[in-house]
């Protein structure tokens, strides 16, 4: 089976990539090993939710994907509330105050997949195997072949791996990654709330980790708390009452009682930074090129923003050129090293920071967030590096 590129991973962000390629007069493969279960009507909520920014949802819209999304299970972030752990320290972000309509919208982890794989199917680019297993990749001089368990070889000018953080096109061709755990677990949930959150995103930064509570559709938030794992298994363990206290009283009742309406599901969290997004006819894309802690909501926007650039440099090519050619893929890697490394020292600096018992660093990161809350300026530059 020949193609020009190969994309190994239909999550959101090789789905989004190989869409976003309508124009780039390729033909695309798309490989998963498994299919997503398809959005149907239903009235109980993912408890794995994005917050996307407004650079990730004007991408979605190109890729023809966002348009498919149920509106009325989408909720706007308008204010975003960082509080410290001393409990008076409050660094506060506004949409209206930076002249935009939304910070940031959020939506649900299956309604965003079912949207671009729906898409996907449809495209006249792109050809779809899944479910697949890889079973070998050979990068040669001038293709790559990529054979399948049930004897079927595909050869392509380009592979691009989009297949997440255990990213097997990696480890097949040797790139090296830099995995440090966190020694935390993020736990989500759902709630039905007693007051109206009235389109704000909270964040607690506190001893026990990052607690979120955002914004979904009607009286309901969606819970993110990243925390030590020897924590994170005791409020797993909570019965649903239970845990709906033990949040309340963390986020000091300030959404009134609350009630689960999605169980608590668990996700291990680590940093990965990964030694080359290239390599002559492969690139590396989502979160198979970097892992970041999630307390800045930006791991899947990130990824979006590879699929972008990465679309941009192959559409942008000229008629004539391989689109594994190395020049190309190089100018993709340097487009986004910086945005990259970026969110993983901030990420990462915010974890450490906040993750200490240490006495002066705990003042010093309470006076740094009433700090940073004086200086609009900042503040708008911050915003701006988050709606990319
Ligand atoms: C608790 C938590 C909360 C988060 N919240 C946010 C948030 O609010 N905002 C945000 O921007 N990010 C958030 N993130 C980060 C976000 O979840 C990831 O960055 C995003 O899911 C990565 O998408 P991806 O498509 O790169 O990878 P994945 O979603 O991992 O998709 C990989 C795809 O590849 C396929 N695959 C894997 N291996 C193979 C193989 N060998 N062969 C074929 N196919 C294969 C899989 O089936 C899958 O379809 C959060 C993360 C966590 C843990």
């Amino acid at each position: 089976m020949d193609f020009d590129l190969i994309v190994i991973g239909a999550g959101l962000v090789g789905a989004s990539f190989a869409l976003a390629l309508q124009t780039a007069g390729l033909r695309i493969a798309v490989v998963d090993s498994s299919v997503p279960s398809m959005s149907v009507e239903r009235d109980d909520w993912d408890s794995r939710i994005y917050a996307i920014s407004p650079g990730s949802e004007e991408f979605l819209q190109q890729c023809g994907a966002w348009q498919m999304l149920d509106t009325a299970r989408l909720s706007a972030v308008e204010d975003m509330q960082v509080i410290g752990d001393d409990e008076t320290s409050v660094l506060n972000f506004g949409a209206y105050a930076a002249g935009m309509r939304e910070l940031a919208i959020i939506a649900e982890s299956r309604e965003l997949q079912s949207a671009l794989w729906q898409a996907l199917i449809k495209a006249h680019h792109v050809t779809v195997i899944a479910p697949a297993a890889c079973h070998e990749l050979v990068l040669e001089k001038s293709a790559v072949r990529l054979s399948l368990a049930d004897g079927r070889i595909l050869r392509a000018q380009l592979i691009v791996g989009a297949d997440g953080a255990d990213s097997w096109v990696r480890t097949q061709v040797g790139i090296k990654v830099d995995t440090r755990p966190y020694a935390q677990t993020a736990v989500v949930a759902n709630f039905a709330t007693e007051q109206a959150h009235r389109g704000v995103a909270t964040q607690w930064f506190q001893r026990t980790g990052v607690l979120a509570l955002l914004p979904l559709p009607g009286a309901r938030v969606s819970m993110v708390w990243s925390t030590a794992t020897a924590h994170a298994e005791e409020l797993l363990a909570l019965d649903p009452a239970s845990l709906a206290l033990r949040v309340g009283a963390a986020t000091h009742g300030v959404l009134g009682d609350l009630r689960v309406i999605t169980p608590a599901a668990a996700f291990p969290l680590r940093m990965q930074r990964v030694q080359r997004l290239i390599l002559p006819r492969l690139a590396l894309i989502g979160d198979a090129a970097h892992n970041v802690h999630p307390l800045a909501g930006q791991g899947v926007n990130l990824g979006f923003r590879d699929a972008r650039e990465l679309a941009r440099v192959l559409t942008a090519r000229g008629a004539q050129t391989d689109c594994g050619d190395f020049a190309l893929l190089r100018r993709y890697e340097r487009a986004r090293k910086e945005d990259i490394a970026t969110m993983q020292l901030t990420t990462d600096a915010l974890q450490r920071l906040f993750n200490s018992d240490n006495a002066p660093l705990a003042k010093l990161r309470n006076f740094g967030l009433r700090l940073v809350n004086r200086q609009p300026a900042l503040k708008n530059l911050l915003i701006r590096q988050a709606v990319g």
